[in-house]
């Protein structure tokens, strides 16, 4: 799934293609790609002009002159291209947005169609109200922010990191990277890191996100940027990915197993299981 360096990698390059055009047409070929979003809406962000690209957690946010706002998720496999406005609709196609005087469009491909597009206009209620319950941002987070919300939970540090509302824009891979490279075992009670911890799980989340933005994001299996280039960040995952492997830093064999049945790679000499007695004072 996209996660935050792979959306941002998108926006960053959406931006620099979209930013000031206007809006002249939005085909829907599955018509399961819209959330709540009638034709009639749509028909309405015709004419309107880009003012506006950004990234809230997962979701990319077109902003229009008219004050409306086109709102993607792209769930599993869902990515924005660049193309040539001639070229025939490709397989995974969903819909595509074109532009005045612009021989190139956008398209929404999605292979496994979980992905959405909806229209947030004045007025109207928002089809994904996930947007207004997102936690702080994961890029922007501070360290004492991050801790009041470690401290405020006894759940296991990943499922905690994998809640949006908690904190936004962390998925599986970042999560366990960024756990991997603070030395904490993701079974964790959350409450039960130590600060010194936390502070390195700020600094190893924050560098891994930057530099995996840099790389363009992780292109584990189909994501790509929005001119169809794939990111190298893969190359440097520690443990995701990597199960059976050795760790980069002690040479232990790579882990894996099951955290709010969600797939988790972990070193086990690096991240220690919490033990159960921490709680009490001896
Ligand atoms: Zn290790």
């Amino acid at each position: 799934m996209p996660e935050l360096p792979e959306v941002e990698t998108l926006v960053l390059g959406l931006r620099k293609d979209l930013l000031g055009r206007t809006l002249s047409r939005v085909r829907v070929f599955e018509k399961g790609a819209l959330r709540n979003t009638t034709a009639a809406l749509l028909k309405q962000a015709r004419g309107a002009r880009l003012v506006g690209l950004s990234r809230r957690g997962k979701f990319i946010l077109f902003q229009l002159s008219n004050g409306a706002v086109l709102l993607f998720h792209l769930k599993m496999t869902g990515s924005l291209l660049v193309q040539a406005r001639a070229l025939p609709r490709g397989r995974w196609e969903r819909l595509q947005l074109e532009f005045d005087g612009w021989d190139r469009k956008v398209t929404f491909v999605d292979q496994r169609t979980f992905g959405y597009l909806a229209v947030i206009a004045d007025g109207r209620e928002c089809p994904a109200p996930l947007l207004y319950e997102l936690g702080p941002d994961a890029l922007s987070v501070t360290r004492e922010a991050l801790q009041e919300i470690l401290l405020g939970s006894r759940r296991p540090v990943k499922t905690l990191l994998l809640d949006q509302r908690v904190l936004a824009g962390l998925g599986n891979i970042y999560v366990d990277e960024s756990l991997h490279r603070a030395g904490i075992h993701p079974a964790t009670p959350a409450s039960h890191i130590s600060p010194e911890r936390v502070a390195a799980l700020h600094r190893s989340m924050r560098s891994i996100l930057r530099k995996a933005i840099e790389c363009g994001g992780s292109s584990v299996r189909t994501f790509r940027d929005s001119s169809g280039v794939a990111g190298t960040f893969q190359r440097l995952h520690r443990v995701y990915g990597r199960k059976g492997e050795k760790c980069r830093r002690c040479s232990a064999e790579i882990g894996y197993t099951r955290i709010a049945s969600r797939g988790t790679h972990f070193c086990p000499e690096c991240q220690k299981p919490p033990r159960r007695s921490r709680r009490r004072k001896r």
